[in-house]
This record gives C-alpha cells, sequence and structure tokens, in this order.
C-alpha cells in the first residue's frame, strides 16, 4: 500500500545532499506536496545553485554540512532520505575514501537520525551493485559480478553496504527502511563537467567538439528522466516494501547509438574521439522493472527524446554568454 502525499502535509523531511541534481529535484516535488524540507549538503560535488529558486521559501531549510561527520537536527521528522554521495565515475575515482565514508558512515548517521525520530529511512542505492552483470536485464533478486578492489569499488562496495547498514536498522531495530537502486538518470541540474555520458555529450555537441566515446561504444546503459526517478523514490518512500526496489528506464541503448541521437538532435554532424575504456565499465546495463511497477505501481512516463530536450535546452542556458 502507498499513502497519500497528502497524509504528509506539514511534517518534516531530511534530505542529505540536497544540492545535488536527484535530490534537488526530489526536494521540489516534496515541497509542492506540502512538507518541510531540511537539506544537507557540503557541495563536495552539488552546487548551491541547483537550491537557489528555493531561497528564502518558508518551508525550506539548508544546512552546510559533511553528513559522514554526526549532526542534530531539531524536531520531528518523518524521513529521512540518504541521498548524498558522490555519483560520478570520475568524481568518485578523485575522492574514494569520502565516497566510502558517504554509503559507511554517513548512512550510520542517517539511520541513527532516522531511529530517533521514529522516521522512515530511505537510501538512494545504484545499479552498480550489480557490478559488470552476468543476468539481464538485472532484476533485484540479482547479487551482482562486482570488483571489490577495482578503481570503481569504492562507490560499488559502499553502496553494498549503504543496503547493508538498512537492512540491518530495519532488522534489528523494526526501523522503516527503503533502498532505491537507482539506474543511469538525467535532467536539469546535472554539471555540465561531471564526466557522466549525458552532460559529456551534451556539452561537446552544444560546443561543436567531438563526442568521446570510451571503448568501442558498444556498452549499453538504459536512461531515466529525473521526474521520473523523483516519482518512484516518493512512491517508495510512502510504501511499506522494506526490500530494494529498481527505479531506472528499461529503454536500453548503446553508447554509440547514444552518441548518434545527441548529434540528430542538437542538429550536428557526429564526429568522435575514441578513448579507452574505463576499468571494470559495466558491458551491459537495463533494469527490471517488475518489482516497481506490482508494489508501486510505478514505471517511466517520460520519452527519451523529450527528456533529452528538455536536458539540452537546460544545457544551452548553461552555456549562453552571461
Ligand atoms: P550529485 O553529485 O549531483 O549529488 C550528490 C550530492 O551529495 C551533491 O550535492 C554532493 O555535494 C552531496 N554530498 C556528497 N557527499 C556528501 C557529504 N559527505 N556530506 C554532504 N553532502 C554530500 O549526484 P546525483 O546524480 O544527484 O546522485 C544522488 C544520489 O543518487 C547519490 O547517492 C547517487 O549515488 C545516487 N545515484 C544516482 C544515479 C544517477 O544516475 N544520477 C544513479 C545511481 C545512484
Ligand atoms: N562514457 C563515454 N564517454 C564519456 C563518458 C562516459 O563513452 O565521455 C561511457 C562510459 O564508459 C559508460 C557509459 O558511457 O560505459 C555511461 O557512463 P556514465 O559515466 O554516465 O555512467 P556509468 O553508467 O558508467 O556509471
Amino acid at each position: 500500500m502507498i499513502k497519500n502525499p497528502s497524509d504528509f502535509k506539514g511534517q518534516t523531511a531530511v534530505v542529505t545532499g540536497g544540492a545535488g541534481f536527484v535530490a534537488s529535484h526530489l526536494i521540489d516535488r516534496l515541497l509542492a506536496d506540502g512538507l518541510k524540507v531540511v537539506a544537507l549538503d557540503n557541495f563536495v560535488t552539488g552546487t548551491p545553485d541547483n537550491l537557489a529558486h528555493l531561497d528564502g521559501h518558508p518551508d525550506f531549510r539548508f544546512l552546510e554540512h559533511d553528513v559522514s561527520k554526526p549532526y542534530a537536527i531539531d524536531g520531528e521528522v518523518a524521513f529521512v532520505l540518504h541521498m548524498a554521495s558522490p555519483a560520478s565515475p570520475i568524481d568518485y575515482v578523485e575522492i574514494p575514501v569520502e565516497t566510502l565514508k558517504a554509503g559507511s558512515d554517513a548512512s550510520h548517521h542517517a539511520l541513527d537520525l532516522a531511529r530517533e525520530k521514529g522516521a522512515t529511512y530511505l537510501v538512494a542505492s545504484t545499479s552498480e551493485v550489480y557490478g559488470d552483470p552476468e543476468v539481464h536485464p538485472q532484476p533485484e533478486t540479482y547479487w551482482g559480478n562486482v570488483n571489490s578492489i577495482g578503481v570503481r569499488s569504492c562507490y560499488d562496495e559502499a553502496k553494498r553496504y549503504a543496503e547493508a547498514a538498512a537492512m540491518a536498522y530495519h532488522r534489528a531495530y523494526g526501523l522503516d527502511t527503503k533502498i532505491v537502486r537507482i539506474f543511469n538518470t538525467y535532467g536539469p541540474r546535472m554539471r555540465l563537467d561531471d564526466g557522466r555520458v549525458v552532460p559529456a555529450f551534451i556539452g561537446q555537441a552544444l560546443r561543436g567538439e567531438p563526442m568521446t566515446v570510451f571503448g568501442d561504444g558498444r556498452q549499453t546503459r538504459s536512461f531515466c528522466y529525473v521526474s521520473d526517478l523523483v516519482d518512484g523514490i516518493w512512491r517508495l518512500a510512502r510504501s511499506s516494501f522494506h526490500e530494494p526496489v529498481n527505479c531506472g528506464n528499461p529503454h536500453e541503448m548503446s553508447i554509440r547509438e547514444f552518441a548518434e541521437a545527441i548529434a540528430r538532435i542538437c542538429e550536428v554532424e557526429l564526429t568522435i574521439e575514441d578513448r579507452p575504456l574505463p576499468p571494470d565499465d559495466p558491458k551491459i546495463r537495463k533494469p527490471d522493472i517488475t518489482r516497481a511497477k506490482e508494489i508501486l505501481g510505478w514505471e517511466p512516463q517520460v520519452g527519451f527524446e523529450e527528456g533529452i530536450r528538455e536536458t539540452i535546452d537546460y544545457f544551452k542556458g548553461v552555456l549562453a554568454p552571461a
């Protein structure tokens, strides 16, 4: 059963990583549904610009803080939504220790806060828990194929730990916990230079540069628009389900096909700069969303072309001379 958003009107959600891409959209949704929001962020990969439109909002409060370190929140809290973590491969390879702590120490602080307040806890996990998958598409029942000492392990293993921590608090303390496994999500407010393929290719197309395709470009991803993801996260938070749920768009394409689509939509000629494939880059990825459909009544609504056009318009604004 999924509760109505109106059941939580006037109640407070604490959102870690609130200045990030996904969490800033989630905050907009929570405020639109009448909740109060306390966001925490240390801007390690996020930016105050993502929250600037909320300056002076009566139901919004921001605390600049590293959530891997302890913190306290006054008053009653209905939800603790732990979204903080570097999320782009170039970010987390550069700051592996901070990334490990975002999944480990920061999970404990957020879980302890939820426990103290009797709140529902939700953690942003990832398709990376499946590693370089040997099962396709990936259902939640697949345990994954992760290199525990590779360059991506700081992220993958931190998220696997974060999931284990949520389940341990659920089993040991009866905490109401949720785990969302997010698959590649894109949209406005991504950082143009965060290295992920969506901002990378759009930025390159808009600047008239060649697109940097890693490896032979035959590796696949399935891209989900951010409003769809936010809807899935918010439904999961209001559900009574404790096991992991995949949220992503099953529309799978190769990275080469993705480059072609961006060139076509941006109306530029496709030129490619070959780059080596980073170690442990998953060869295939596509969510099995049967569980999300059954438990949450959720599936993506925004088509690839529509979502990409919105995102391109946003990046055009970012690149436009002031
Ligand atoms: P993002 O980098 O835009 O947002 C992460 C935010 O967390 C940033 O604002 C960053 O400054 C903040 N943060 C990181 N460590 C922190 C700390 N110790 N203290 C306080 N703030 C901290 O990335 P995103 O794409 O918005 O990702 C949000 C969440 O979703 C992350 O947990 C990520 O792992 C998960 N996720 C995202 C995707 C995706 O495709 N976008 C896929 C899988 C999982
Ligand atoms: N990629 C690419 N060129 C880039 C950035 C990424 O070819 O400039 C590839 C990358 O190797 C991966 C896919 O695009 O196979 C998605 O990469 P991203 O960093 O967006 O997310 P990931 O799914 O790897 O976490």
